[in-house]
């Protein structure tokens, strides 16, 4: 990982890059290790997926780390109360890069019921969200099909040049975006 992460910088373009980009998604997506981050009941879910019967192993993760410097996936399972929120955005500033978040269910992707001043009103706020999980809790087929699907865009992100025209199209597509004071729902 270190490796890649270092060639990143003298990356070429053209064919040679697509390869790389290639190479490094195949690596980079069969190799995930989560942070072990359970916030609330959707723990117990994320502790079942782990478990015999749904196995997360079969998809070489089921290495839950203890120490954040060994993990690059964070799957924030619960709410996150405003006192939890500095910790979760350290551990997540302590993991190896390049890292992925997946806010899982409700609660962590945008408070859920939890509309009050103790709950940050979805982990976005406090850290990037790759994936966001819906349900209360969400099932682990759930969860597994999160990290599936997490998978396809880690095997397909690009690097070097093509990252950072991506990045900018992104910005200017923010940029251009109607501001949501002026958005209407369905009556627009
Ligand atoms: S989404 Fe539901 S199950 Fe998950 S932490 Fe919130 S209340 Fe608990």
């Amino acid at each position: 990982m270190g490796l890649i992460v270092g060639l990143e910088e003298k990356l070429p373009s053209g064919f040679l890059l697509t390869t790389v980009e290639k190479l490094a998604g195949y690596m980079r997506k069969n190799s995930l290790w989560p942070a072990t981050c359970g916030l609330a009941c959707c723990a117990i879910e994320t502790m079942a997926a782990g478990a015999g019967r749904y196995d997360l192993a079969r998809f070489g993760m089921e290495v839950f780390r203890a120490s954040p410097r060994q993990a690059d996936l964070m799957i924030v399972a619960g709410r996150v109360s405003n006192k939890m929120a500095p910790v979760v955005r350290q551990i997540y500033d302590q993991m190896a890069a390049p890292k992925w978040t997946i806010a899982m269910g409700a609660c962590a992707s945008s408070g859920g019921m939890f509309n009050n001043y103790a709950i940050v009103q979805g982990v976005d706020h406090i850290i990037p969200v790759d994936i966001y999980l819906p349900g209360c809790p969400p099932r682990p087929e759930m969860l597994m099909d999160a990290i599936l699907k997490l998978h396809e865009q880690i095997g397909n992100e690009k690097l070097g040049p093509n990252r950072e025209k991506i990045i900018k199209e992104v910005e200017a597509a923010a940029l251009a975006a109607k501001p949501n004071h002026q958005l209407k729902g369905l009556l627009t």
